[in-house]
């Protein structure tokens, strides 16, 4: 459950200590967690709105602790950002994700391109574009199959690391997608600033505005600039027909959510989209 019985607390101190502790052990647990492969790829197909074909995929964390299950990243990303240890995780996952597609590549499969998140933490350690950079080189997986997802208010963090950051992975060849888009920071005038790839129209963004027309004339809005602007994008957090048959009809160019299918481990992604399992 959420609160996993903190709710209990009487004293507020012991919570925090308690939160304290649990935090400690996590630290002291996190490399050996990462050394064990306990943290675990998940990959949640990208669907084409007009072919209905998979077109690529997000690769999302979990952490699968001995004696605790399956946990989601939620419960641990915050953290990993405060210590700094995101950039080790982000970095695995990267490679874990380059190892695979080098698996399809070797079994004659054609592979999707995969997107990885990427914390705001590395817009502070720019050095992590060639780390990336080799880490393709060395599994030789070709840049375009490679997309990196970068939240939306990292923008407004600092607009100028940004510029040289989206400059730097375009001439790796990575694609930049701007995740979380719609969440409250942009206007539609800056997109025509964003020299990005691929725009992801927040989950909330959508449910909270596609019901009424006020909504829907922004997301409209968004999705004409971003065509012209030559952006493919891709709605979030599709949930039902009703949102799909919607966006398809104003020219979105694909959707994930949990319509088509929820974040699975990577030999049941292969089952999905190439009908066999490489496990
Ligand atoms: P995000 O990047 O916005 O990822 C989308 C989240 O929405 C995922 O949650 C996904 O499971 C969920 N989702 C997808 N379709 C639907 C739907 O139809 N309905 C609903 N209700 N939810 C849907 P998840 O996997 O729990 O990830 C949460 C966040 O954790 C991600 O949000 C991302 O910000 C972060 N994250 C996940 N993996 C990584 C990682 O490897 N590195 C970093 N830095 N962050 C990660
Ligand atoms: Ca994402
Ligand atoms: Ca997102
Ligand atoms: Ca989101």
């Amino acid at each position: 459950s959420k609160d996993d019985g903190k709710g209990a607390c009487i004293f507020y101190s012991d919570c925090i200590r308690d939160r304290l502790l649990e935090e400690k052990d996590i630290e002291n647990h996190m490399r050996a967690a990462l050394q064990n492969g306990e943290f675990v790829v998940y990959l949640q197909p990208k669907i084409e709105l007009g072919t209905r074909k998979v077109s690529g995929a997000e690769a999302l964390v979990r952490w699968n602790r001995p004696g605790k299950g399956l946990i989601g990243p939620d419960q641990f990303i915050p953290m990993f950002e405060r210590n700094g240890f995101i950039l080790e995780l982000d970095l695995y996952i990267f490679r874990q994700v380059c190892k695979r597609l080098r698996l399809w590549l070797d079994c004659g499969l054609t592979p999707v391109p995969i997107a990885v998140n990427l914390s705001r933490v590395h817009l502070h350690n720019m050095e992590f574009i060639e780390k990336y950079q080799r880490v393709a080189e060395h599994y030789r997986i070709p840049p375009r199959l490679i997309e990196l997802e970068l939240t939306e208010s990292v923008v407004f963090d600092n607009f100028k690391i940004f510029m040289d950051l989206v400059r730097e992975l375009h001439q790796v060849g990575f694609a930049l997608s701007m995740d979380d888009f719609g969440a409250g920071y942009s206007s539609l005038n800056l997109l025509k600033e964003l020299p990005v790839d691929i725009l992801k129209l927040d989950r909330e963004f959508f449910r909270e505005t596609a019901n009424n027309d006020r909504g829907k004339t922004v997301i409209c809005g968004v999705v004409s600039m971003a065509k012209e602007l030559n952006i493919r994008v891709v709605a979030e957090g599709v949930e039902t027909e009703v949102q799909a048959a919607f966006l398809k009809k104003i020219g979105c160019d694909m959707a994930q959510g949990f319509l088509y299918a929820k974040p699975m481990p990577m030999g049941e992604f292969e089952a999905y989209v190439f009908g066999r399992k490489l496990d």
